[in-house]
């Protein structure tokens, strides 16, 4: 079966190498040949890493590669593919967009997933004749390393549908989880209500981003706390997810002030060296000064 993945970035390079490890002939697809290099070259650093500790074979790895093709031109990326997986940028426009390209250019049968992390895919869908075959697969990055895959149910998504995208992460060797077409589907909707309200006790002054966080991490076994996990995720990212979600699902998503001014203030998390900790080479070395009521 050949299955085609929309975009080499950070998601779409991951989705093509668990396709390509589990004997699936897999066609990326891209705007520029130097961005499916970068992809190419950041599967055959995966694989290499999974080589160094022992996880994956140098015959399993050369065989990976072996099944990867890329191309520039959508036509010859979804002509005979059975599967079309699209990780392209988060923009309804975009995603739409492509979604009446592949419909024009892939098999009638072809079952057309997306994965966007927030959009509404029953919009996504509406561009299609047959909508039935649209489906969200809701990956985790890095694709390689988690297990999850949130298959997200649209209001025109026909069983056969269903029952193929299920099929198809069990045999990329993911863990489904079936969730209809709501706003943060199950895993945004409920970390994001985790990190507000641990946002909202630092604004209170119940307690600092260290001590809520061990709380998390030592009480609940959480891998990190979720002032951390905002820092990881971007606290720019995560604002915009919040104000998404105030307007989906209501007041129990504002986002609090303490978020808007750090955002405001640049002070972005890891990626920009502050935001609740302070960050030196993609680890904590402080926490930030201003948390709390001021
Ligand atoms: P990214 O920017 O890393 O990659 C997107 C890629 O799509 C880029 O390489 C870009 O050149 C390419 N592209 C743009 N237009 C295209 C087109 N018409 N056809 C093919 N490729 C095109 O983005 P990403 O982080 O991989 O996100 C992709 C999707 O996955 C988004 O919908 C995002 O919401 C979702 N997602 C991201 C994460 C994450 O942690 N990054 C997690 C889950 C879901």
């Amino acid at each position: 079966m050949r299955v085609s993945v929309l975009g080499a970035g950070t998601m779409g390079h991951g989705i093509a190498q668990v396709a390509a490890m589990a004997g699936y002939d897999v066609t990326i697809r891209d705007i520029e040949e130097s961005i499916l290099e970068s992809g190419v070259e950041a599967i055959e650093s995966n694989l290499q890493g999974g080589v160094d500790r022992d996880k994956v074979t140098e015959a399993e790895k050369a065989a990976t590669l072996e099944r990867i093709d890329t191309t520039t031109s959508l036509p010859d990326a979804v002509g005979d593919a059975e599967f079309v997986v699209e990780a392209v940028p988060e923009r309804m426009d975009l995603k739409r967009e492509t979604f009446e390209e592949v419909a024009a250019n892939a098999p009638a049968e072809a079952v057309i997933a997306t994965n966007t992390s927030s959009l509404s895919i029953t919009e996504i869908a509406s561009v299609l004749d047959r909508p039935g075959r649209a489906i969200g697969l809701h990956f985790f990055n890095p694709v390689h390393i988690m297990g999850l895959v949130e298959v997200v149910v649209a209001e025109q998504t026909d069983e056969a549908t269903l029952s193929a995208a299920t099929e198809f992460v069990e045999a990329i060797d993911k863990d489904p989880v079936t969730v209809t077409d709501s706003a943060g589907f199950a895993s945004s909707r409920l970390g994001v209500a985790v990190g507000v309200e641990a946002i909202r006790m630092l604004e209170e002054g119940v307690a600092g981003p260290e001590d809520i966080d061990a709380a998390m991490e030592l009480g609940y076994n959480h891998p990190m706390g979720p002032i951390e996990l905002c820092d990881v995720v971007g606290l720019d990212v995560r604002l915009d997810i919040l104000e998404y979600l105030r307007e989906e699902l209501g007041e129990r998503f504002r986002p609090p002030q303490l978020l808007k001014r750090k955002v405001r203030a640049g002070k972005l998390g890891r990626k920009s060296g502050e935001g609740f900790y302070v960050w030196e080479d993609g680890e904590v070395v402080g926490v930030s000064g201003d948390w709390g009521e001021q």
